[in-house]
């Protein structure tokens, strides 16, 4: 990445930040009291088969949910793109844009692990209703849900619970969350630009990508907030891709 294309995206983040400190929780609130929300239980947001489940997780949230299970870093987390990924990452020979001359596949940033089913794997189905097995500890995106802050206004996703009755106290600390989150998720990115250097692209690169791959490896360098990790996915399958 140019460096002056960077100091600029880091300096317009800076901007965003400051603005999102000062949003005005009150009106949040209303807000989150107009579009109103009750959670049903359903979870549906954390099943694959409802669409996107991905939860993106800041480094300090992994940290929290190893320090509650007492899991491992793998465990608790992937890179976005992974094994699933892959065929369609490479379909084309010709993106070349995530991969460097060691057949590295760059990411930036980390996702909860999922099921081979695609479901959140804390996810438990219980008779009484759905339950998340890292309640205490789950990521600011799953206790914000279906809300978010986008260009300083309030978003949602889509959800049954949607058109609920919202209490006052209730509305307060959801505004408060999603605002925390708001602030926490710029933070993250300036600091992922700061800390990150690039890497070399090139056509020939995705062959050494593919060389891996059939020797049953993906080699991942995930780019967050506190540097650069290698990560190593084993893999059984070549998903046949052609020569
Ligand atoms: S961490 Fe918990 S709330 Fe979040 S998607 Fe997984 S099961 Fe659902």
């Amino acid at each position: 990445m140019d460096s002056g294309f960077k100091d600029s995206l880091i300096a317009t983040l800076r901007e965003e930040l400051e603005a999102a400190k000062t949003t005005d929780k009150e009106k949040v609130a209303a807000e989150v009291r107009t579009i109103g929300f009750s959670c049903l239980m359903c979870g549906r947001c954390c099943r694959r088969e409802q669409g996107d489940n991905s939860v993106i997780v800041s480094p300090a949230e992994i940290q929290r949910i190893c320090r509650y299970t007492g899991l491992e870093h793998g465990s608790v987390t992937k890179p976005p793109q992974s094994e699933s990924d892959i065929p369609d990452l490479l379909a084309e020979k010709g993106n070349t844009d995530l991969i460097d001359p060691q057949g590295n596949i760059h990411t930036f940033g980390w996702e909860l692990s999922r099921r081979e089913n695609g479901d959140c794997v804390f996810m438990q189905e219980k008779r009484e209703g759905n339950r998340c097995a890292i309640y205490d500890a789950r990521p600011m995106l799953c206790s914000t849900y279906p809300f978010y802050m986008e260009d300083g206004e309030l978003k949602v996703s889509e959800c049954e619970g949607l058109g609920g009755e919202t209490g006052f106290e209730e509305s307060l600390v959801m505004a408060g969350k999603v605002i925390e989150r708001y602030v926490e998720e710029i933070k993250e990115t300036i600091l992922l630009y700061e800390n990150y250097g690039g890497f070399r692209k090139g056509p020939e690169n995705i062959n050494k990508a593919i060389a891996n791959i059939r020797e049953g490896i993906i080699n991942y360098i995930v780019h967050d907030s506190t540097g650069s990790h290698r990560t190593t996915l084993r893999i059984v399958s070549d998903h046949n891709i052609k020569d």
